[in-house]
């Protein structure tokens, strides 16, 4: 595991532990799911070298498209939706410590530029999460 996997894990790990606070979450099974799910989240944008992109800090894998698929997938096989919250809160943890530590994202000129998209990401991320936790996509009751 590299220096920056850890990185990221812990700041994954730091928003899941804000996000159970302030949304008052019973601490239950369902939230070892959502920890695994936030690891996921916190490590995918990085596929983008192993899937063979080409490069490094995509706008597919650094935005909120990636939860998107998930949630689709989360949707259609009527799996927990902690799942898509945890995924979420990971990927957005990934994008705003990029914002800080490295801030280019390819395709996208200018480092502000860079940084407000990461940004608008991790923020949509968030909203998706907390819209999710309120009113599940699935009828389980956990
Ligand atoms: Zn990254």
């Amino acid at each position: 595991m590299t220096i920056d996997r850890i990185i990221h894990l812990t700041v994954g790990i730091v928003f899941f532990i804000i996000f159970l606070k302030l949304s008052k979450s019973p601490i239950n099974t369902r939230l070892i799911i959502g920890f695994i799910a936030m690891a996921i989240g916190t490590w995918m944008p990085d596929w983008d070298l192993l899937l063979g992109i080409g490069f490094h800090r995509s706008p597919i894998t650094h935005s909120a498209l990636p939860a998107l698929l998930v949630g689709w997938l989360v949707y259609k096989s009527k799996l927990q939706p902690i799942l898509i919250i945890g995924f979420c809160l990971g990927l957005s943890s990934h994008l705003a410590w990029d914002i800080v530590a490295y801030g280019n994202v390819q395709w996208i000129s200018g480092g502000n530029n860079d940084r407000l998209f990461l940004f608008i990401n991790a923020l949509i991320l968030i909203i998706v999460a907390i819209v999710i936790n309120k009113k599940p996509l699935t009828n389980h009751s956990t």
